[in-house]
């Protein structure tokens, strides 16, 4: 119950009031602007339910662990202490990977084509039929004619003997097959470590490239590669889509496995993800409840549905708006359930698709309206999506005419399969990262979460507020010298205008720039208060304490009770004037983004100190 609370209650207080709902027509709730949390709905009820249940799983799940731990002492277990999975250890041993070779081809990761022998065991229902009917029937990877042919070629064997179109599959038999084997490129983007100790990895995973072998992909898969590089396997203890970037937490040991497990199966985590959506996104947040099913998994595509329809699973996300550059929106995600392609598909629903999502934001295949609504036509979406990565490259609404992945009238000498185009930003792609995860649980000691993994925000949801970082900078450069202060320069923007700008000691006194941009703004307007959805950008970050007794800059955005929903800042302040800058964690803990623009560290530090240098050599 506590849990629950105290994840809803870490909204500014103020974003508590003015309810406005909204009800759909097709019965759907969007609560837009400002949620009320003053009574915990059905689907937090819900929720508690959900985490108190797993919560008793896992305790019955450990007890019998021990419980067999002690009667099966013998288990097989790998260096580090994971459970090996050997069905039969006199020659089922787990298959060994081939040697393969890799080339970094600018933006691609590219395997060349290698061998791979598969081997599998008959299972019931493919006792005492041919061979090749269970491979053309029961195989789908490749066509009809690519079986045939290679098992007339002698290139599957049964029991270690090459088999022949006439192979019958008995009870037992071993089929081995070695497949020559095309890998999709993926991007040639490196796996950076966020977090690493003995039991655990936590890496920023790039766009592009599926977690473990699946389909067509094998070595250009996350684990792979990390097996690659570290030399020992490591296992993956949350999922994240091939397309979708950002944090994804990797066992070394069981231990590792079983606390960052559990924690994630059981819910008690909250995940923030960042996207960039097509057009303006309603300022403040945006609730969507709706239930979200499978239309066609061969086609991996997703749709907002009602809770009558087949598989239908509950969802609920909530949005709020950073950022808007007149053309895309940065948004933030919470998802409070983890449904598949529950943000692509609720973003979809609302209007604002992912701006490069190659599925969801397809004019050709959605239409103008892309979708909006959850009202489309199901077949010909499917139709259409079959052909992509097929005979047509995959597009989006940012990317409407890029070539990309496709068949091309080309076939391997080797193994006659048909060959793809390289993949391009549409195939390999996706403004969706995940940014924050962090326990729901405090920690009764220190009265902090129990913990917390945040990555940088990635290029594409930085790049557009670089030039209003750049205009901040040139405010900076007005700052007349002084030897006892810092030279900074603020700019307050809303939607695409900038409202307001100011540089340290621009208004009388020893003012700061926050706050000269911040009385500007109020002496033009004739209030104390700035429009709901600005964003501030200030070249160093805002003071949480002043030694003059004045309000500090925090303070001061505090004061605009959620109307400042973002802060961009250049660097951080040095200890030099006012030791222990708190400005981030008064600032995250009311719900207010807090995001480090990187790159002019070096420019907005020399500029900070202007007149202090002469100062030392006098
Ligand atoms: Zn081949
Ligand atoms: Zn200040």
């Amino acid at each position: 119950m506590l849990t629950v609370f105290r994840y809803l209650t870490r909204y500014h207080p103020k974003l508590r009031k003015n309810l406005f709902r909204m009800q759909n027509s097709d019965n759907s709730l969007i609560t837009t602007e400002n949620e009320s949390t003053s009574s915990l709905s059905e689907f937090d009820i819900q929720l508690q339910q959900d985490i108190r249940r797993a919560k008793e799983v896992q305790k019955v799940k450990n007890k019998n662990k021990t419980l067999k731990k002690k009667k099966t002492s013998k288990e097989l277990r790998d260096k580090v202490g994971f459970r090996v999975r050997v069905v039969d250890t006199s020659n089922r041993q787990k298959q060994a990977d081939p040697d393969y070779e890799v080339t970094i081809n600018g933006p691609l990761r590219k395997i060349e084509p290698y061998y791979f022998t598969y081997k599998t065991f008959c299972k019931l229902r493919w006792r005492d039929r041919k061979l090749v009917d269970v491979f053309t029937e029961e195989f789908r990877d490749r066509e009809e004619n690519y079986y045939r042919k290679t098992i007339a070629a002698g290139s599957v064997n049964l029991n270690g003997v090459p088999a022949n179109l006439d192979s019958v599959i008995r009870n037992g038999d071993m089929i081995t097959h070695a497949l020559h084997r095309h890998e999709p490129a993926v991007t040639s983007r490196s796996i950076k470590t966020i977090y690493e100790d003995d039991d655990i990895l936590v890496i920023d995973k790039p766009s592009g490239i599926p977690v473990h072998p699946t389909g067509r992909f094998r070595f250009n898969t996350i684990t792979k590669i990390l097996e690659k590089q570290l030399g020992y396997i490591v296992h993956p203890c949350n999922r994240l889509d091939r397309l979708t970037s950002g944090l994804m937490f990797l066992a070394k040991t069981p231990k590792g496995a079983d606390e960052v497990g559990d924690q994630l199966k059981t819910r008690e985590v909250s995940k923030e993800y960042i996207a960039r959506v097509v057009g303006e996104f309603p300022i403040g947040q945006t609730v969507v409840e709706m239930p979200v099913r499978s239309v066609q998994p061969k086609v991996s595509l997703n749709a907002v549905c009602s809770m009558q329809d087949e598989n239908a699973k509950h969802a609920k996300t909530i949005f709020t708006r950073i950022s808007y550059d007149g053309q895309t929106s940065i948004v933030k995600c919470k998802p409070l359930t983890g449904r598949t392609h529950q943000i692509r598909v609720h973003l979809q629903y609302l209007g604002h698709p992912i701006a490069n999502d190659p599925l969801y934001s397809n004019v050709d295949i959605w239409g103008e309206q892309l979708g909006k609504g959850g009202k489309a036509d199901f077949d010909s979406i499917i139709n259409k999506l079959d052909a992509i990565g097929k005979t047509e490259s995959a597009k989006s609404w940012i990317h409407p005419n890029s070539e990309g992945e496709k068949l091309i009238d080309e076939r391997c000498s080797v193994c006659d399969v048909g060959l793809y185009s390289d993949p391009g930003p549409n195939d390999l792609d996706l403004w969706l990262h995940a940014y924050r995860y962090e326990s729901t649980e405090i920690d009764e000691t220190t009265g902090s979460k129990k913990w917390s993994y945040c990555t940088e925000f990635p290029e594409w949801a930085i790049d557009p507020h670089r030039k209003y970082m750049e205009l901040a900078i040139e405010q900076a450069k007005k700052c007349g010298p002084t030897t006892t202060a810092f030279s900074v320069g603020a700019l307050i923007v809303n939607g695409t205008d900038v409202i307001s700008c100011g540089y340290s000691r621009e208004l009388e006194g020893n003012t700061h720039a926050e706050q000269c941009a911040l009385e500007k703004y109020f002496a033009k307007v004739g209030k104390r208060k700035v429009p709901p959805g600005s964003v501030l950008y200030t070249t160093m970050e805002p003071c949480s304490f002043r030694l003059s007794g004045n309000d500090p800059c925090t303070q001061r955005i505090l004061d605009q009770e959620g109307s400042i929903g973002s802060v961009f800042v250049g660097v951080l302040e040095p200890d030099t004037f006012v030791k222990n800058n708190t400005s981030k964690a008064s600032l995250e803990s009311q719900g207010i983004n807090y995001i480090h623009i990187p790159g002019y560290e070096e420019e907005v530090t020399l500029l900070s100190f202007k007149g202090h240098e002469e100062d030392m050599q006098k």
